[in-house]
């Protein structure tokens, strides 16, 4: 008769998603400290006073513990470590923490570990519990992923030639990867000519703290631009449609 090795695993994570599975069933896509990106399967989670209660609602960060069998591991306990029940009380925070869940989940394929990540989320979270200026940590959140993904723009050098530059460029190109000074932007078709007060936003909430950036008056027009180009710089890179914050939140406001 052939063996079969079952191996237990315990890990930290924040529930990304859900979906139904089955009768009784749900596959859960978690992000984890230790393993990044998985899907695990959650038997029974959908009856009434299931054992693992809250502890698979978006966002509930729990401890828990899977079995790896032939297919996909299995949540065989869940311990809630915190629910954020405040974030459900107030609509934009909510959608804010969805979006967070979203862009993680869009951004990284499975088993790609990267603790930051997760340390992200949950700064962002508990951020989001005591200011509400979620257009700008929605950007912060993006350009720290853009960061820890390893594709973080030049701002002070040409992404084409290298040159330092003397003043801020006219261009911008998420294929060259950031700002491109006025010889290399003549030669390439994929330029966006960005007016200069707008490519000096750009650096500021690149290079600035959170804190710093929260203390920027952006007008509305000024964080769509910056929100529109950070998500089609993300979306470049990861080959996965990134949706801006302002979407994401009109998108849910007019499904409720
Ligand atoms: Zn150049």
């Amino acid at each position: 008769m052939m063996k079969t090795t079952t191996r237990y695993w315990k890990d930290q994570g924040i529930v990304l998603k859900s979906i139904n599975f089955g009768e009784l069933d749900r596959i859960i896509t978690l992000f984890t400290r230790k393993k990044g990106k998985i899907q695990v399967v959650a038997k029974g989670a959908r009856k009434v006073g299931n054992r693992f209660g809250p502890a698979l609602d978006c966002p509930a960060i729990s401890n828990f513990m899977f079995y790896e069998g032939r297919g996909m591991p299995i949540l065989s306990q869940a311990e809630i470590v915190e629910c954020y029940r405040e974030i459900g009380k107030k609509t934009n925070q909510w959608v804010f923490a969805n979006y967070l869940l979203f862009i993680v989940d869009r951004c990284y394929e499975q088993e790609e570990p990267d603790e930051r990540i997760f340390e992200a989320i949950l700064f962002y979270l508990d951020l989001s519990m005591k200011c509400d200026n979620y257009s700008v940590l929605g950007l912060k959140f993006r350009i720290d992923l853009i960061r820890f993904l390893g594709f973080l723009p030049r701002i002070r050098f040409c992404a084409v030639c290298g040159k330092r530059f003397k003043k801020i460029p006219p261009g911008w190109s998420a294929a060259s990867g950031g700002m491109v000074c006025e010889k290399c932007s003549s030669l390439k078709d994929d330029i966006h000519y960005l007016p200069p007060e707008m490519m000096t936003l750009l650096a500021k909430v690149m290079t600035f703290s959170c804190a710093s950036c929260l203390s920027i008056q952006l007008q509305e027009n000024q964080f769509a631009y910056l929100d529109r180009i950070i998500s089609e710089y993300l979306t470049f890179h990861v080959g996965k449609k990134i949706t801006e914050w302002k979407i994401f939140l009109e998108r849910f406001q007019e499904a409720s």
